[in-house]
């Protein structure tokens, strides 16, 4: 199948796929270069998203933000171009480091660990961080225990702005064979023939309702892309290696093969609840997935955002402009009484009928030696976030 914005079943945000990747000789060109220009380190988040602006997971973003799309994404919700764009992408740094450099510079980007010169950053703009307005905008609160302000109020004061050149990927010694790029995503769609994708963002492991979730949506759409976050998360949530063997033996045992696909997205999470869902979708956009699944509170952290702000949001926005569909979802559980997986849309009954655990509960269940209710969590799931808790409790 071929389109006229390359592979996959839709077009990409604003039309066109970014490639930000340097092929092998310009990137050896690049990295001597580089040798001789100013050095900025990237912290952690700033690191992700790099990786996200090469492979066009960002699309149409082509750089790290300039003032005019800074305030256009805070303020607006859309980039000056009207593309929709709830949250914004910001390299920044001390307001010493900025002195040193002037509008027109390269600046070569480096890893915060192995010192690798990433990218070469051409320096558009340099402007005051407005960190609190960014905050108060996007997150909608300026709390520093909220994990991804504490993020945003630690970051440099001035934003360097301005499109990079990747000389190479951030390297990441893990999940390798999940690691696939939406070039990659969206050729595979295209090889197995899917018009419609429905994708499925988690940073947890997925329990019996997150299976049903996503199992009414591939009653609706030739496909499931399980989309697991990878990138930076906050303290207490669950390694991603624990998590992407939970999805694997779920996938092996209880999901058609040929309907599913499991690959990571590279991506930090901020936590910004609704600003963040549609961030969230307008990137599986760019990995070729025309359905969004919106469960409650999602990408929600502590009591910040309504349970169905995330789902709201989109209302937003014409259909058109956000291009995705997104599924928006009730909390799902078994019911005893209906003896099946239902939600308050399916099921009359009452709390004494439905299987429900917190998270909290969950846990403690772990380390305490004991599974979850096979009606709460597939048993061959249980196994693996068992043999976790009890590493974790043998450290
Ligand atoms: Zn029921």
């Amino acid at each position: 199948m071929t389109h006229e914005y390359g592979p996959g079943p839709i077009a990409p945000h604003g039309g066109v796929l970014v490639n930000r990747l340097l092929g092998e000789e310009e990137a050896a060109e690049a990295a001597a270069r580089a040798a001789d220009l100013p050095k900025v380190s990237l912290a952690r988040r700033q690191r992700c998203d790099l990786e996200l602006l090469a492979v066009g997971a960002f699309s149409p973003l082509t750089g790290f933000m300039t003032r005019d799309q800074f305030d256009a994404s805070v303020d607006e919700m859309r980039l000056p171009t009207g593309e929709p764009w709830a949250v914004p992408i910001t390299l920044s740094t001390t307001r010493e480091a900025a002195d040193d450099l002037r509008e027109g510079d390269d600046v070569a980007l480096s890893d915060p660990e192995s010192d690798q010169v990433l990218a070469v950053l051409h320096l558009a703009e340099t402007y005051d961080h407005d960190r609190e307005r960014e905050c108060r905008e996007v997150y909608r609160t300026t709390d520093t225990e909220h994990p991804g302000v504490a993020v945003v109020m630690d970051q440099g004061e001035v934003c360097l702005g301005g499109e990079v050149d990747v000389l190479s990927l951030p390297p990441h010694a893990d999940l390798a064979p999940y690691r696939w790029t939406p070039e990659a995503t969206r050729t595979e769609f295209d090889r197995r023939g899917w018009k419609t994708v429905a994708a499925f963002q988690t940073r947890n492991p997925c329990h019996r309702a997150h299976e049903y979730l996503q199992k009414v949506a591939m009653e609706l759409c030739d496909g499931l892309l399980l989309h697991p976050l990878v990138g930076e998360t906050k303290e207490g949530d669950i390694p991603a290696d624990v998590r992407m063997r939970t999805y694997e033996v779920m996938f092996e045992s209880y999901y058609p093969q040929e309907r599913v696909l499991l690959t990571v997205l590279p991506a930090s999470m901020r936590y910004a609840g609704p600003r963040e869902a549609i961030l969230h979708a307008v990137m599986r956009k760019n990995y070729g997935v025309t359905h969004f699944i919106v469960g409650r509170d999602h990408a929600g952290v502590g009591d910040y955002y309504g349970t169905y702000d995330a789902q709201e949001i989109f209302d937003a926005f014409p259909p058109e402009a956000i291009g995705v569909e997104p599924l928006k979802f009730e909390h799902a559980f078994f019911c005893k009484r209906c003896d099946g997986m239902a939600s308050n849309k399916t099921c009359p009954h009452g709390k004494e009928d439905r299987v429900f655990l917190s998270g909290t509960k969950v846990r403690e269940m772990l380390l305490r030696g004991e599974a979850p209710p096979p009606e709460f969590t597939r048993p061959e799931v249980a196994q693996v976030l068992l043999e976790a808790a009890r590493r974790e409790a043998g450290k």
